[in-house]
């Protein structure tokens, strides 16, 4: 028996490899899980969708813009209408719009707002509709390490970030009376190709913030999938309203 044996799973924006939603994907399939990717990129979606049914497991892609309300209602009407229920749904989908205040235009800041928290928003509000109905469920919220800290260049990011954060912690303390868990994931610096766009491509940067952190390297996807996979499970049933920092000790300091 996998981990999340039979669980029926939503990971948003799987398509990117190497990426978060990509991983962890992978992982909770190779552990039993039905996985539903989606992504607003719906050709890497069906890759990783592909890449999980010739490994032998259980996974359909929809094409999905996590901003819009219509479109969530549909991917969580079709999951249902495939697999039967919705267990789990890892809120992953995001983008790193990082400028200099001066250079933010408003913009730029209600779009990083609309995929990184809106989208959340939307995504718990109607996945947590599905799981009341079979008894309950999990919700893994992508938050980041810029969440919890302040960081430069992260205005629009680490506002929404933040929101992510006691967005769960609030739905935790509502939703746990109907069995839905709550919590946040904050990676730290993981590469994957958001890293790369942040360093123009080059593993340089990633590699130099890396040095300076108690466990001396970069992240790799898999140290967030075994996080998410944690969570996605019953081993964390007791676990709701969390913050689970993954970031080799970069906010321990
Ligand atoms: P990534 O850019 O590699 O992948 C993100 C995916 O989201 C892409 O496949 C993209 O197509 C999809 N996406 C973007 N806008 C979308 C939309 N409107 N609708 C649906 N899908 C959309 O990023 P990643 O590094 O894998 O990050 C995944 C999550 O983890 C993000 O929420 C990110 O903010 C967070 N995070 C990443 C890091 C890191 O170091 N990589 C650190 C902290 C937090």
């Amino acid at each position: 028996m996998g981990r999340v044996q039979e669980k029926v799973v939503i990971v948003t924006g799987g398509a990117s490899n190497p990426g978060l939603g990509h991983s962890a994907a992978l992982s909770l399939a190779r552990e039993g899980a039905k996985v539903v990717v989606t992504d607003i990129d719906a050709v890497g979606a069906e890759r990783c969708a592909e890449e999980i049914r010739k490994a032998g497991g259980e996974a359909i892609s929809l094409a999905h813009d996590v901003t819009k309300e219509a479109a969530w209602k549909e991917v969580i009407a079709t999951t249902v209408r495939t697999f039967g229920r919705l267990d789990v749904l890892v809120n992953n989908a995001g983008i790193a719009v990082l400028k200099p205040l001066d250079e933010l235009s408003l913009d730029d800041f209600n779009r990083q707002i609309a995929v990184n928290l809106t989208s959340v928003f939307l995504g718990c509000k109607y996945a947590a509709v599905e799981m009341r109905k079979s008894g309950g469920g999990s919700l893994i919220n992508l938050s980041s390490v810029a969440g919890l800290v302040g960081i430069s260049t992260c205005v629009a990011y680490g506002a929404s970030k933040g929101g992510v954060r006691l967005m769960s912690k609030s739905l935790a303390v509502e939703l746990g009376k109907d069995g839905i868990r709550c919590n946040s994931v904050h990676p730290g610096v993981i590469w994957t190709n958001m890293q790369a766009g942040a360093g123009n491509g080059s593993r340089t940067n990633a590699d130099t913030m890396a040095a300076g952190l108690p466990l001396g390297r970069v992240g790799e996807p898999r140290d967030i999938a075994n996080c998410i996979l944690y969570l996605a499970s019953d081993e964390s049933d007791y676990v709701t309203g969390a913050e689970f920092t993954v970031d080799a000790g970069m906010t321990a300091a």
